[in-house]
């Protein structure tokens, strides 16, 4: 790629302009930012994680109710 300011070849992954006159700061393409979950995706994720929980509390009622009931 080339510095967008003074036009210089620059290597990729560059932060700044290798031209020492220039020192412009390169835009990288940036990693894909997690998308912001909305709506229907949202209420799933909230779904997901509740049944989570109800299955742990569950697994953990069971234990209980096996040391305190049948441990003796
Ligand atoms: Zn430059």
């Amino acid at each position: 790629m080339n510095c967008p300011k003074c036009g210089r070849k620059v290597a990729e992954g560059m932060a700044y302009c290798a031209n020492p006159a220039c020192g412009a700061v390169l835009e990288k393409p940036r990693p894909a930012e997690p998308e912001i979950k909305t709506g229907k995706e949202a209420r799933l994720s909230n779904f997901v994680s509740l049944a989570r929980l109800a299955a742990f509390v569950l697994a953990a009622l069971a234990f209980l109710y096996r040391h305190f009931f049948t441990g003796r």
